[in-house]
């Protein structure tokens, strides 16, 4: 089964309120259920099947196969199951000899238009309708008229369609509709000659599709398949592996279909968690990048003669690469301090993998100089609701946005960053009702769900914030109770908001006073908000200031600790949330102990044996402006690629130089490994065992389903050999031994162990083996007691647009790429779908610049210049442009601000002032 049950009888809100028991017979067996639903359904629920091939849980009834009818007494017809609801004293038979020849016939006359090309069929094995005709004995088929001969589509990218094994279900349509809401099939022609189609005929991709490959999931026959699996084994050949998708901080649940130790194709997991089968394209289709003949697969040492000027790599074993390694940093560490040294952990590894490199920092290398990208992506929200909240995690689960009467999206582009976040979006809008309010300067996709649309000016988030908490204040509609019992600082607060009237707010964000009171009084109202953001929220040098608005705003109007009513900081990287845990931070210790606390620096000391260093590190940020001042020596670097993240690109590859010793454990020989020392291969996520926790604290497991290529080896098998060789043994066996003993550490964590996790994970605070996990956090009080109001001033972005550099340039990412392009740049089908760097440019200024659509540009900034494509859209302000960062060749980071957020360290990615020239 998979995904969200849609509107029909089946769906909770209905079961809810048919709550009438009625009683009928079904093959003379006695059964109970609920008034309304369908004899299919209470069927299927017993225990009793019923053959279908267009019925899906989860999707909308068309009772087109009729497949699944069935004989009922006193009916003079036969009935579709799935379309007739029950009755008091039905008495129905499922498999009488008229029900069995009716479906013979169905079947027959399907086949009769059906190639019988089963032995070249991917979907062998796997075909409803093989399935079927086998069971019913179908092989004569009498019916001797047309047959479609349709051409194999395979021009798009990822989905190969054979019409000729379509049995117009129904369901891609129905599924593309209803669940991604892109409408991309439709019904076209007549009669026999009935064809699901893309309207016009058009290409997919100029179709609305996004390739989430949704209708592959559900269509019954070969009709629609993965076009990568074409010819590379059949259906059971398959092993099948249970992983986590490696991109977003959704954490989708997926099946990795491996043959000959190869990824052959990937399929949604429904665990009745999390995505609940469905994906989005990266999650679905990006997996080349683990089979690329790109991978390391030795380790390298660099190379450099000066004589001949030759710099370059040579293979190594791992035992030569692991002692230049130890006698350079122990050099390093013996000449200057430990804390010449910098380890930079990833977001991209596992949790037992990121707790290790913070252990080896900290014991191997004696400090506290480890930090990872959530510094560039959500530090601000790790510092905002950390200081306020007590808990920098989503207050609620995913499910929580389906009991949601309104929901507030700022600065995420949820469509293209967390797709499958969009789904429940979409659903509570479309199916519940809720609310959808955006507030983006550019027009993203969920605009087109939204009721209303604040497009207000680049980085001007705290004064439209606080203008909504006025309104709140104004008209009366604060949580009194709420901010009485359970926080502290109204009053200062008080003194600070007053000035943010809507008429002043609607002068700095060029939002008409008008929106944001309509606005206000719709959170404030609402049984249960909830507020999700990303990193139009957190990228700039007021990214803390901007999430302590948004904490305002919670506990102004209580609207935090129910279900559906809370705080979602969508996390951007798929392990990001779980590094965070793992105390990949320069401040705290795993489960945000903490360093500064002697008693707890003494607890980790006691079970690792070794005192912990008392001085806080550096942030990522910090080390790299340090390694420009030469006073950061060395750096170990796992999985990360701070050339292309890192804003200012020019002045980090500066840093990188400047370094004595580089060490760079990756799967690919990246832009940062290119200046490194030492290059280890590491093993990808499909090769490793481990647990990465999702944005909604969900800790979920991940299972090896390939050998490494060549010599690459597990991070942190790599971590162990590096620490063994520097004196400090850490001598585990498995990654689960890792677990158990994050667990003797992080209260949070304490419940949690491998065979608990099989099957739909678990949302920490988990602190006991009994402990089911918990969904909603902050239900009865915050972990630091009372949440705190602060109060919050404007201010601009660091860098404003001027008579030389006239437009303000937002980064960010678009759906067909992810981060600094590592994994997907090496996928073929996305590549094509999304080829080159644009900049996205509003038409008037196009007109200004005189620029056509797909014309290269040149892109400047005071730090440097890119080429990119112009895309001339409607859906950005005038004077601002967007550009993403996937593309080394345009990498967007050669023109963005290294100026940081005073707290959280983190850049302002979200504007700069740049100059486009033809
Ligand atoms: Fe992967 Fe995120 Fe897409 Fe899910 S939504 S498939 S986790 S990239």
């Amino acid at each position: 089964m998979y995904g969200f049950p849609l509107k029909t009888c089946e769906n909770d809100k209905e079961m809810e309120k048919l709550t009438k028991m009625i009683k009928l017979n079904i093959d003379n067996k006695e059964i109970e259920t609920v008034e309304g639903t369908s004899i299919l359904k209470a069927a299927l629920s017993n225990g009793i099947e019923i053959p279908t091939l267009c019925y899906h849980p989860y999707l909308q009834i068309t009772g087109a196969c009729r497949l699944c009818v069935v004989e009922v007494e006193g009916a003079r017809t036969l009935v579709a199951s799935c379309a007739t609801p029950v009755a008091e004293g039905m008495k129905v038979k499922t498999n009488s000899e008229r029900v069995v020849k009716a479906r013979k016939l169905v079947l027959e006359l399907l086949l009769s238009d059906h190639p019988f090309d089963c032995m070249v069929c991917e979907m062998a094995g796997n075909c409803s309708l093989e399935k079927y005709a086998y069971e019913y004995k179908v092989s004569d088929i009498r019916f001797k008229g047309d047959k479609h001969n349709y051409p194999v589509n395979l021009e798009s990218p990822f989905i190969a369609r054979d019409y000729n094994k379509c049995i117009v279900c129904g369901r891609c349509v129905s599924v593309c509709k209803d669940v991604q809401c892109n409408d991309v099939y439709c019904y076209s022609k007549r009669g026999f000659s009935t064809k699901i189609s893309t309207a016009f005929e058009r290409p997919m991709e100029k179709a609305n599709c996004v390739f989430c490959g949704q209708c592959v999931l559900v269509c019954p026959t070969g009709a629609l398949v993965e076009k990568q699996r074409n010819g590379k084994g059949r259906t059971w050949e398959f092993k099948k592996v249970s992983s986590v998708c490696p991109y977003c901080g959704v954490g989708c649940n997926i099946t990795l279909n491996v043959k000959n130790n190869k990824i052959v194709y990937v399929t949604g997991r429904d665990s009745g968690v999390v995505n609940k089968g469905w994906l989005c394209v990266k999650g679905k289709f990006g997996f080349e990048f683990v089979n690329s003949p790109d991978r390391l697969t030795k380790p390298l040492i660099r190379v450099k003669d000066k004589p001949s000027g030759l710099d370059g790599f040579r293979e190594a074993s791992w035992e030569e690469a692991i002692s230049l390694i130890t006698t350079k940093l122990n050099e390093i560490k013996n000449k200057y301090s430990p804390d010449a040294i910098g380890v930079f952990s990833s977001a991209k590894c596992s949790n037992e993998e990121n707790y290790l490199l913070q252990k080896f920092a900290r014991v191997s290398i004696g400090t506290n100089n480890v930090d990872h990208c959530a510094r560039l992506c959500h530090a601000s929200s790790v510092s905002g609701m950390g200081l306020t909240l007590g808990s920098a995690a989503m207050t609620d689960s995913l499910d929580g946005l389906l009991k949601s009467d309104v929901i507030f999206v700022i600065g995420e582009n949820v469509i293209e960053t967390q797709p499958v976040t969009a789904i429940y979006i979409k659903k509570a809008v479309k199916e519940n009702g809720a609310v959808l309010i955006v507030a983006d300067p550019r027009k993203v996709g969920l605009v087109d769900f939204a009721d209303t649309w604040i497009n207000h000016k680049v980085g001007t988030d705290s004064a439209l914030l606080n203008g909504i908490a006025n309104v709140i204040i104004e008209k009366g509609l604060i949580n009194e109770e709420f901010i009485k019992n359970r926080t502290e600082g109204y009053d200062e607060f008080l003194k600070t908001i007053k000035k943010y009237t809507p008429e002043y707010v609607s002068k700095i964000t060029g939002v008409a006073k008008e929106v944001i009171i309509e606005v206000a009084i719709k959170y404030a109202k609402a049984k249960n908000a909830f507020i999700c953001w990303g990193m139009g929220i957190t990228q700039h040098s007021c990214g803390t200031d901007n999430v302590f608005t948004l904490v305002n705003l919670a506990i102004l109007t209580g609207q935090i600790g129910r279900e559906g009513a809370g705080l979602a900081p969508l996390r951007g990287q798929n392990n990001v949330q779980g590094a965070c845990d793992m105390g990949a931070l320069p401040d705290v210790l795993p489960g945000y102990q903490k360093i500064s606390d002697a008693n707890i620096r003494e607890k980790f000391g006691k079970v690792w044996g070794k005192n912990i260093p008392e001085k806080p590190g550096l942030t990522a940020t910090e080390m790299i402006h340090l390694a420009h001042d030469k006073k950061m020596k060395a750096f170990y670097m796992m999985g990360e690629n701070v050339v292309l993240s890192d804003p200012n690109m020019n002045f980090t590859i500066e840093a990188l130089k400047k370094l004595e010793f580089l060490v760079v454990q990756d799967i690919f020989l990246s832009e940062t490994a290119e200046f490194a020392d030492v290059v280890l291969p590491a093993a990808s996520f499909a090769e490793k065992n481990g647990t990465f926790t999702n944005t909604e604290r969900r800790v979920q497991r991940l299972d090896k389903a390939i050998d490494s290529p060549c010599e690459a080896k597990e991070d942190w098998e790599i971590i162990c050999l590096v620490s063994k060789a520097f004196g400090y043994d850490m001598n585990y066996s498995s990654s689960e031994q890792i677990m158990s003993e994050i667990g003797t550490l992080v209260p949070s964590y304490a419940g949690i162990s491998y065979t608990r996790l099989a099957e739909k994970g678990l949302q920490w605070p988990c602190p006991s083996k009994e402990h089911p996990g918990t969904q909603i956090l902050h239900t009865e009080k915050f972990p630091i007691g009372k949440g705190k109001f602060t109060p919050v001033e404007y201010k601009p972005p660091y860098e404003e647009p001027n008579n030389e550099y006239p437009f303000i340039l937002i980064t960010g990412r678009i759906l067909y790429h992810y981060h600094t392009g590592t994994m997907t740049r090496k996928v073929e089908g996305l590549n094509i779908l999304a080829p080159v760097a644009t900049i996205e440019v509003h038409t008037k200024d196009a007109q200004k610049l005189g620029c056509k659509d797909k014309d290269i540009v040149k892109v400047s900034s005071k730090r440097g210049t890119i080429k990119a494509t112009v895309k001339i859209t409607d859906n950005i302000s005038q004077g601002t442009v967007f550009t993403t960062f996937h593309y080394k060749e345009s990498a967007a980071n050669l023109l963005t601000i290294d100026a940081l957020d005073p707290i959280a360290k983190i850049p302002e990615y979200k504007a700069c002032a740049v100059k486009i020239e033809k």
